[in-house]
């Protein structure tokens, strides 16, 4: 049956794809998004689609629209970009979440919430699964992310219990693929471009800390997944690859499938940076039947492939 769908976030990495592939099931797709990383060529082959609608709007403020299902990814991902307005990064995640509440509480809407790994913060529980109640810090430069993230993690559990709305929560793990902006700023999009223009390949600390890099088709399987799972499993579920690399074993493999001249360079670690992150993804698989498809070097070939394009090298 045809859903009507609002993704916030919608024309950003993750929110494209998704729209993408709802519009497909044959949905009606509202995208609403205030370009802030987002960007209209990632959605603009979808315009003409009798079922798409874009809004811009800022998550912030409410709105109010009549849908079945809400996905909130409003937020900026990566750390350049959500500590450059840390005070609208955390705004945006509680309001946000407060104004997406709003409308699945007078609509009877079911609202999934993208959270992350990052509310696991520097993890003393190797790999990290979803009754981990995380180590954060409260008062650093990833604070806002974090800590917007674990409220609005709370808000979607406290509008459940409180007022009976269908929330869902997913904690995404690292993921990568075509559609990433080329100044985004996280590691897989940062190398590549790096790699295919011959630039230095950026390594913050001495590369032995370690990320689980999952592809955006296995991802928006999952978040799909989830927001139609029966009522009575409503997580936080963990959805990542749980294959774990070093930042430097990612660097080479870059590298090597760029076949680039480029060198590796160290740059100093950012604060509260976590050393190492592996999602237990044993909880999806049981009450999702999920778990990723698609390992990193093919992953990583096909995002290659797309920043190729985009940067016209041949
Ligand atoms: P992204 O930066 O590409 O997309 C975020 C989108 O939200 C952009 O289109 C941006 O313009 C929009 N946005 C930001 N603030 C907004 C606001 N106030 N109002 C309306 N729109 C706003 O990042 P992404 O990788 O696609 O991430 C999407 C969601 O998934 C985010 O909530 C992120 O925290 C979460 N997530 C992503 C990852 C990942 O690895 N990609 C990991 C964990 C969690
Ligand atoms: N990183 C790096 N070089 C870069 C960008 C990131 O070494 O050019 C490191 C970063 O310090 C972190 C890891 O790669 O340890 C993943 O960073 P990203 O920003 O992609 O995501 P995070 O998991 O930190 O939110």
């Amino acid at each position: 049956m045809t859903k009507r769908i609002l993704i916030t976030g919608g024309a950003g990495f993750l929110g494209s794809h998704l729209c993408e592939r709802l519009l497909k099931d044959d949905n009606e797709i509202i995208c609403l998004d205030n370009f802030y990383t987002g960007n209209r060529d990632n959605i603009s082959h979808l315009s003409g689609n009798s079922r798409f609608e874009l809004i811009r709007h800022d998550i912030i403020n409410p709105l109010y629209l009549e849908v079945d299902q809400i996905y909130n990814l409003a937020c900026p991902a990566s750390p350049v970009h959500y500590q450059y307005n840390p005070i609208k990064t955390i705004k945006t995640n509680v309001m946000g979440a407060i104004n997406v509440l709003g409308i699945a509480k007078r609509t009877k809407a079911t609202v999934l919430q993208a959270s992350t790994s990052e509310i696991y913060g520097d993890p003393e529980v190797h790999p990290q699964n979803e009754s981990y109640w995380g180590r954060v810090n409260p008062i650093g430069i990833r604070s806002c992310y974090d800590e917007g993230k674990r409220a609005a993690e709370c808000l979607m559990m406290d509008y459940r219990r409180q007022n009976g709305v269908n929330s869902k929560i997913v904690r995404i793990f690292n993921t990568y693929g075509p559609r990433m902006a080329i100044n985004d700023g996280r590691v897989v999009s940062n190398f590549i471009v790096q790699a295919l223009q011959g630039k230095d390949i950026t390594i913050y600390g001495d590369g032995s800390h370690t990320r689980s890099f999952c592809y955006v088709d296995d991802l928006v399987d999952g978040l799909i997944r989830m927001m139609n799972s029966s009522d009575d499993f409503y997580g936080p579920v963990n959805l990542g690859n749980p294959g774990e690399f070093t930042i430097s074993e990612l660097a080479k493999l870059i590298i090597k499938l760029t076949n680039s001249n480029s060198q590796i360079v160290f740059e100093p670690l950012p604060a509260d940076d976590p050393t190492q992150r592996k999602p237990d993804i044993n909880l999806a698989l049981k009450k999702l039947g999920w778990k990723p498809n698609i390992q990193l070097e093919q992953g990583l070939i096909d995002t290659i492939k797309y920043f190729r394009n985009v940067l016209k090298i041949t």
